[in-house]
C-alpha cells in the first residue's frame, strides 16, 4: 500500500483552522492556539506523520485549503502531491 507523507509547518500556522475543518482524523487545536498535526514526530516546529492511500484525499484536500500552504502532501518519491 502506497504510503505518504503529511508535514506541518507550525511556524506558518496563523490559526484560521480551514485544517481541522477539513480534517479533523489528523489536525487539531494546540494549547498554543495554533493548530497540530496528531500524534505527528516534530522537530524545530515540523510536524510529520506517515499516512495511508484511504488518507490522501482529505489531507490533500487540508494542505490545499492551507491559506499559509503550512500544510504538505508527499508522495513515496518525495514529489509533493499538494498544495
Ligand atoms: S489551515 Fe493552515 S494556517 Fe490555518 S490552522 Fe490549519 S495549518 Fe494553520
Amino acid at each position: 500500500m502506497a504510503k505518504y507523507e503529511l508535514k506541518f509547518d507550525k511556524n506558518a500556522c496563523q490559526s484560521n483552522f480551514v485544517c481541522t475543518a477539513i480534517d479533523p482524523d489528523h489536525f487539531a487545536t494546540a494549547d498554543d492556539g495554533k493548530a497540530e498535526l496528531i500524534d505527528a514526530d516534530e522537530e524545530d516546529g515540523i510536524q510529520v506523520v506517515e499516512i495511508g492511500e484511504d488518507e490522501k484525499s482529505t489531507a490533500k484536500q487540508a494542505a490545499d485549503g492551507c491559506p499559509m500552504m503550512a500544510i504538505e502532501l508527499i508522495d513515496e518519491s518525495g514529489e509533493t502531491l499538494a498544495p
